[in-house]
């Protein structure tokens, strides 16, 4: 299976996108398409082997026939100045319909594109032109709707009579409303034929028809007014949400030669120098070689206290450096870097689809023809059985069907709710990898935690060293560091760092790891096993069980017993809270699982009053536990799974929803999982699922308000009591309602 994805430049109109959507998807030999209006991008998915071009062509034919202004373009990610050209020319070709849109997004994604090339414009004057291009298309488009306004008014005032009456009303219309003719005339063309732009083409040149000419300009001016709005709306929605998301850094200062140039990110290479100033964005992974500052992590985690890094210490791309200049080894290309891995996650997200999403996507499949069909029987039927009805009567009341035919409200605010919910989300550290798992996060019936690392700090320090059998404690200890050197486990870690000499690792041999048991090795050529009392009953070693409250670590040294280490590990700050909170927001069930022993096990579960706990657990009989609990849950709730991503992949995969914690610098956690919290707090859990209900409650009241106006003013226009009027606010009056409602979830607070 292999995945590309596609640009869809001025795609503007969400029910469009998913007819596209449909089209595509009936493609021989493609697997899975999506088409995600908020980022304008196509995801296929299809057999390794296929003919891509073929696939390219059929897929341009079909946009091509849908939206002829909407342009298929490889998604660009790594290209350069080429790239910039082309969008240049896109944008300055004024042949689109919908201008705020298109101006809007093609420099928008001009300005972005900036960033990787090496042509040296001010990042400054980009913004200020992007602004001021688009303003001025929106001032194009309200002055023509002003000027129609303001002739209409004169006609209204004026009480003309006959053809002069004709002429001042249809002046206006044309300016308001000719766009709409020649685009629905252009449609027809394409054979598309019932779009709105016809319907209302169609309602309008009625009220013409039946010499109700006020009401046929009014009705065109009040349409094209709520479009202005709404795409205003849409566009001021995306450009928020997108820069909730905006951590992309725009360029890098690479040390080549002894000089300092400027570069796109993307060209620069592992272990290259780059220079970082105060103000700007670390553009890519690494360690600091020199320097010290502090760094604004909040574009990644949310956290808004500075966090202060030295040489020697790892930053992350995404950081913004405040004081100091720092000098950071690359570490990672930039393709590999935090940064990306986060936009892509990101932009990914709406690809997987809540269900409110498919089922309103089903639903406008056959809600409009729908309607049209009413719409037909309506101008038909009455007017024959009837006695005394009138076809004019009923071509009017059928008139308002059509007009109220489109289900654009729900198509564009409800996955424009969840995109924000998202988005939301992400300012808060919290990073989820679908819509789908955002609406389930609203229906949480028990949380899942591990232990170590997750509720715990997984920072370890040693209580107690015993010696036995001959052994000195020293000796333990360092054969304990030795064996624990190649772990990332944050025992090993904590291990590592209270022996205080250096390791030499040319001295160890074999190292296996064996999760939930620990550590088998060869040092210095003596077998030295460390871990808990299952691995020493595993590897049959005679040992002394210790009677204390704390991660126990038995040490073997050539099949003999030489002692233990103690060490202990402290909760989380926010871990109490955290859990509370989660109790707090209907959560029924709070289980821990882990592996280490029953006592501090215990210990642990009574100070967070977790409701069930279960220790000495190896990493497969996790996955059991939450089968267990998988198998009594209520139907239709979720189980969440929390884990730090070390050794409980395999768990975080089962749940419904797998939560990895301390996503910052680690890879398997944002891999293995559906949600990643980037800071290592469990509160933002409850954060999440608070995120969740509010993006599903606004999601619900937006499918109950417009499906309710909608269904009262079809009632009323068939009953003659609805007019034009409250046809055309039940089409856009309630799109842009809906919209602004869905962009409250970006007001959300903690
Ligand atoms: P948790 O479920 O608390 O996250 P793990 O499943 O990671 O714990 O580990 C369970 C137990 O296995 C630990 O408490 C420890 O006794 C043992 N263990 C795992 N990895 C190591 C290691 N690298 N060194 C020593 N012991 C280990
Ligand atoms: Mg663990």
């Amino acid at each position: 299976m292999s995945k590309i994805q596609w640009t869809l430049d001025n795609l503007d109109c969400a029910h469009c996108a998913s007819k596209i959507e449909d089209k595509i998807q009936k493609i021989e030999d493609i697997e899975k398409a999506t088409v995600n209006f908020m980022t304008k991008t196509l995801t296929l998915t299809f057999k390794e082997d296929k003919n891509l071009d073929k696939i390219e062509e059929q897929i341009k034919d079909i946009v091509q026939k849908l939206e002829p202004h909407v342009i298929v373009k490889k998604k660009i990610g790594k290209t350069h100045c080429k790239t910039l050209s082309k969008q240049i020319s896109c944008c300055s070709g004024h042949h689109h319909e919908h201008h705020i849109h298109d101006h809007c997004d093609c420099h928008h994604e001009h300005h972005e594109e900036h960033g990787h090339d090496q042509c040296d414009v001010p990042h400054d004057h980009h913004e200020e032109h992007r602004h001021s291009h688009e303003d001025g298309d929106t001032k194009k488009t309200i002055l023509k709707l002003l000027l129609g306004g303001v002739i209409f008014s004169i006609g209204l005032m004026g009480e003309f009579k006959g053809n002069v009456e004709l002429g001042i009303f249809l002046g206006a219309y044309i300016i308001v409303g000719g766009e709409v003719i020649v685009r629905a005339l252009k449609n027809i063309m394409r054979g598309q034929v019932f779009d709105e732009n016809f319907l209302m083409t169609i309602a309008t040149f009625g009220a013409f028809a039946t010499r109700e000419f006020p009401e046929g300009v009014a009705v065109m001016l009040f349409y094209q007014v709520g479009e202005l709005f709404q795409s205003i709306a849409v566009n001021k929605s995306r450009k928020s949400i997108t820069s909730l998301m905006d951590i992309r850094p725009d360029f890098a200062n690479v040390k080549r030669n002894g000089e300092l140039i400027k570069v796109s990110p993307e060209e620069v290479l592992v272990n290259e120098m780059i220079v970082v100033k105060p103000g700007e964005k670390v553009p890519l992974d690494g360690v600091i070689a020199q320097g010290k500052s502090m760094v604004d992590t909040s574009a990644l985690t949310g956290e808004s206290m500075p966090r202060h890094v030295e040489e020697g210490e790892t930053v992350l791309s995404g950081f913004i450096n405040q004081r100091g200049v720092i000098c950071i080894k690359v570490s990672k290309e930039f393709g590999e870097s935090t940064v990306s891995k986060i936009l892509e996650l990101v932009e990914n997200a709406s690809s997987r689809k809540a269900k409110a999403e498919n089922f309103i996507t089903k639903f406008a499949k056959y809600y409009t023809p729908a309607v049209v069909i009413i719409a037909a029987m309506l101008a038909i039927i009455p007017p024959i059985f009837i006695e005394g009805a009138t076809v004019v009567e009923w071509l009017y009341r059928a008139s308002i069907f059509l007009v109220i035919s489109c289900p654009c409200a729900l198509v564009i605010s409800i996955p424009l709710g969840f995109f924000g919910g998202i988005g939301t989300a992400s300012k808060y550290g919290i990073l989820i990898k679908g819509s789908n798992y955002l609406e389930a996060l609203n229906n949480v019936e028990t949380v899942i935690f591990d232990k170590t690392g997750t509720l715990t700090q997984g920072i370890f320090h040693v209580t107690q060293i015993d010696a036995t059998n001959g052994f000195h404690k020293d000796e333990v200890l360092k054969y304990a560091a030795y064996a624990e050197s190649y772990s990332n486990h944050p025992i090993a870690v904590s291990i590592i760092k209270e022996y205080k000499d250096e390791i030499y690792k040319d001295k160890i041999n074999d190292y296996e790891e064996i999760s939930g048991y620990g550590i088998v090795v060869s040092v210095e050529g003596k077998k030295i096993l460390v871990g808990n009392n299952k691995l020493m009953d595993h590897k049959k070693i005679k040992f002394k069980e210790i009677d204390c409250v704390g991660t126990i670590l038995y040490i073997a040294i050539d099949e003999v017993y030489a002692g233990s280490i103690v060490i202990e590990d402290t909760l989380k700050e926010d871990a109490i809270e955290g859990i509370q909170a989660l109790k707090d927001h209907q959560v029924r069930n709070i289980v821990m699982l882990t592996g280490d022993n029953k006592k501090i096990a215990n210990k642990v579960a009574n100070e967070l009053k977790v409701h069930e706990v279960y220790a000495e657990l190896l990493p497969h009989e996790k996955v059991e536990k939450l089968e267990n609990i998988d198998h009594q849950k209520t139907c239709g709730r979720n189980i969440v799974f929390v884990g730090d991503g070390i050794n409980d992949a395999p768990v975080l995969a089962r749940a419904d929803i797998g939560i990895a914690m301390g996503g910052l610098g680690s890879d398997a956690a944002i891999e293995a999982a559906d949600v990643v919290i980037m800071t290592d707090e469990p509160s933002k859990i409850a954060t999440a699922i608070k995120i969740s209900k509010r993006t599903k409650r606004i999601v619900i009241q937006n499918i109950i308000f417009a499906l309710g106006v909608k269904a009262l003013v079809l009632g009323l226009g068939a009953f003659g009591i609805a007019t034009m009027w409250e046809a055309v606010f039940a089409d856009v009056g309630v799109s842009v309602i809906a919209i602004l409602n869905s962009m409250r979830i970006l007001k959300f607070k903690k």
